[in-house]
């Protein structure tokens, strides 16, 4: 006999921007709608400090009870795949592969099998288990709608079209959004068409739109015109759910970091940190260290060894073994600055330093949860962006919504300490970045409007919510 309590499983694929969302689902079904929910979690790395500190953040909390099952699926070597031409992408993709025997068995012990299956667009693999246990299957879109619809639309676009977009750099057309520039281009599929991860990313998207619906980390206030698209292309039902956003824990700040916050004044320290993955040249963090230290500006910066040509060489292996000595940073910096900032090596509580009074403006790459993160916590940006669809992101957050300055990125580019230091004070203090700090205050209560009972999240969240207790009714009376 199966129980009555509603049960979903969700799988996080490996990186830390995946897991943080995917985590703070499972958070709000439980809390929000008294779901029991078990998430798998796949990792190249269990025993990375990151994924250590959040998981044990979470043992840590009781307010899930025993609501919250939480399974550290075996730790998965995709070391032998790792070469020339293997992106971190083929490298999640692969390990998500290799957990599908292990997901399988465990769902098949389950006492009340979960009435459906959330993944994210890495797990895709994954939803072939849903059709084996008669699960509703959803896709969790751990970014924004933009992306998705130019995602969903791919399938179908004229191949030559996507060539010239690459060779020609002439703009995409997204049915109902506006036209994808060459410059914002989702990096990680575009830019080889004709690669062997292409193939792998239209087949995934075609399993997604035949999925039972897809829920997005986006709401309707921020991205009308692309949720509106996203609906009318009519292939899944779309749930936008965001901001999921992981809620400030005070007591994980380590006291170095909140002791120096609590001494500054209100809103004059400048954040800066590019995410679980982001990595900067030899030249690139010399340049930011000059850009920080000549304007003068407060500031906390996540730190991280310098690696040339891979902008995302932390994402699978953060500190890549790195102790966390500073010795990249421009010689006598640290002394030089001693008093106007703190770098903090490797990683850093991100949510609980955003969301300090004394924080003015965030340096970020442009990741999705960053950029939620900064809009939940009224802070305004300069987006950096240096990988997957951080670009896109970008145009997002400076030209749609206008959250943000972009620093404008192309291939081997270094950006020079001078362009660092106007922009830092642009975003701080000048009188141009007035409207950006004011607009990023109203972004902000609409962000928190529509996670609260009766806004649009909450209420998107509560009908996917309905669909799987119908379907457990169904299942229970067996029709
Ligand atoms: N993060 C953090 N501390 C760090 C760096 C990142 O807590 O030092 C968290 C950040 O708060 C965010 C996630 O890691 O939730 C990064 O996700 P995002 O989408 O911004 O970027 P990605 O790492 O996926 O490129």
């Amino acid at each position: 006999m199966e129980s009555t309590m509603p049960h979903i499983a969700l799988l996080a694929s490996p990186g830390m921007g995946h897991l943080i969302p995917v985590l703070e689902l499972a958070q709000r079904l439980v809390s929000h709608q008294s779901f029991k929910v078990t998430l798998f979690v796949v990792s190249t790395d269990h025993a990375s400090i990151t994924n250590t500190q959040l998981l044990q953040s979470l043992a840590d909390s009781d307010d899930d009870g025993d609501l919250l099952d939480i399974v550290l699926v075996p730790f998965v070597d995709v070391s032998d795949i790792v070469g020339p031409g293997v992106s971190f992408v083929d490298q999640i993709v692969v390990a998500v592969l290799r957990s599908l025997p292990f997901l399988k068995t465990e769902i098949s012990k389950m006492e009340s099998p979960p009435s459906a299956l959330v993944v994210d667009m890495f797990g895709t693999s994954a939803l072939g288990i849903a059709d084996d246990f008669n699960m509703l299957k959803f896709v969790f879109v751990t970014s924004n709608a933009r992306l998705f619809s130019v995602m969903l639309c791919t399938p179908e676009m004229d191949r030559k079209e996507i060539d010239e977009h690459v060779k020609n750099q002439t703009p995409l057309n997204i049915p109902g959004c506006k036209p994808l520039k060459f410059e914002d281009t989702f990096e990680v599929f575009f830019m080889d068409p004709s690669g062997p991860s292409y193939q792998g990313f239209i087949d995934a998207v075609i399993k997604m739109s035949l999925s039972d619906g897809i829920l997005v980390n986006t709401w309707d206030e921020l991205e009308p015109f692309s949720l509106k698209a996203l609906k009318e292309t009519k292939k899944a039902p779309i749930y936008p759910v965001g901001p999921l956003v992981r809620p400030t824990k005070k007591s994980v700040l380590c006291n170095e970091i909140i002791d120096w916050l609590d001494k500054q004044p209100k809103e004059s320290v400048i954040y800066v940190s590019f995410g679980s993955g982001g990595t900067l040249s030899t030249q690139q963090v010399i340049e930011l260290a000059w850009g920080l230290e000549l304007s003068q500006q407060r500031f906390v910066w996540v730190a991280r060894p310098p690696i040339e040509n891979d902008a995302a060489g932390n994402f699978l292996a953060l500190g890549n073994g790195s102790d966390g000595t500073l010795n990249y940073l421009p010689e006598g910096f640290s002394a030089r600055t001693q008093d106007l900032g703190l770098v903090i090596p490797m990683w850093a509580p991100q949510v609980e330093i955003l969301s300090h009074p004394s924080i003015g403006g965030f340096l970020t790459h442009g990741g999705w949860n960053s950029a939620l993160e900064s809009i939940i916590n009224g802070v305004p940006m300069i987006v950096w962006p240096l990988y997957s669809e951080q670009k896109m992101n970008a145009d997002i957050l400076t030209e749609d919504i206008g959250a943000s300055i972009r620093v404008t990125m192309k291939p081997d580019r270094v950006v020079g300490r001078e362009e660092i230091r106007s922009m830092v004070s642009k975003i701080m203090i000048d009188h141009e970045g007035r409207n950006i700090r004011t607009r990023i205050k109203e972004l902000k209560n609409s962000a928190t409007k529509a996670v609260v009972e009766g806004g649009s999240s909450y209420t998107s969240l509560s009908q996917l919510a309905e669909i799987c207790i119908q379907r457990l009714k169904t299942k229970a009376y067996g029709a």
